[in-house]
């Protein structure tokens, strides 16, 4: 069974994929000759995910997953959510990201967040989906130098270090994609 992947990150692919039984295999983008940016135009994070893997399906006749993940503040509104990579302007630069974060939440006390990731999974024309969410807060300022994006600022419940305070493999354990990523692999090991 093929099924693509719609990510050109060989190292999230080749991570899932050893999850995964040997009838698996899963394509990256790059294999099955897709080339152009996908359109993430939806205003949910579901939505997002679903409308990449449709389009892998409908254009390119394979099954598919895709995902999308964003961090959602209570205090403004759910924000910056589908907008998290590019919060503080089109460049999509996340030092500029969470200065935004910081300044908007100045005026709040209420700092509590979640990181969401949403797989979908276009299989034999059926559309599944599986749900990762870490609540946690945003710190007063940065700390750590590991992870990407917003993981400076985020401390995930229970836990005393940022997710940029923490290795790798633990952030995993608990984090956002880490749990979607286990239901889709428990859901696909299952057929
Ligand atoms: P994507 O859907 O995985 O591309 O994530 C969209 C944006 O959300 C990224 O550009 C980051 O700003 C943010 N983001 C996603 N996952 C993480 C994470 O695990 N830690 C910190 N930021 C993240």
């Amino acid at each position: 069974m093929k099924i693509v992947f719609a990510t050109n990150n060989l190292n999230k692919l080749k991570e899932i994929q050893s999850l995964l039984p040997a009838h698996i295999q899963l394509l990256s983008l790059e294999a099955i000759g897709c080339q152009e940016d996908i359109p993430e135009t939806q205003p949910t994070i579901e939505g997002n995910a679903i409308q990449k893997a449709n389009y892998v399906k409908e254009k390119y006749g394979f099954d598919c997953f895709a995902d999308d993940t964003g961090l959602e503040v209570g205090a403004l509104n759910n924000e910056p959510g589908v907008y998290s990579a590019r919060y503080a302007g089109a460049q999509r630069n996340d030092h500029d990201n969470i200065n935004l974060l910081l300044h908007n939440l100045k005026q709040h006390s209420n700092r509590r967040a979640q990181f969401k990731t949403v797989i979908a999974l276009s299989l034999n024309n059926n559309m599944k989906t599986f749900t990762g969410i870490c609540e946690g807060e945003i710190t007063l300022e940065r700390l750590g130098n590991n992870g990407f994006g917003y993981d400076p600022v985020f401390k995930p419940l229970g836990y005393d270090q940022t997710f940029a305070e923490m290795l790798l493999e633990d952030k995993n354990k608990i984090g956002h994609r880490g749990t979607a990523v286990r239901l889709l692999v428990d859901y696909l090991n299952a057929k």
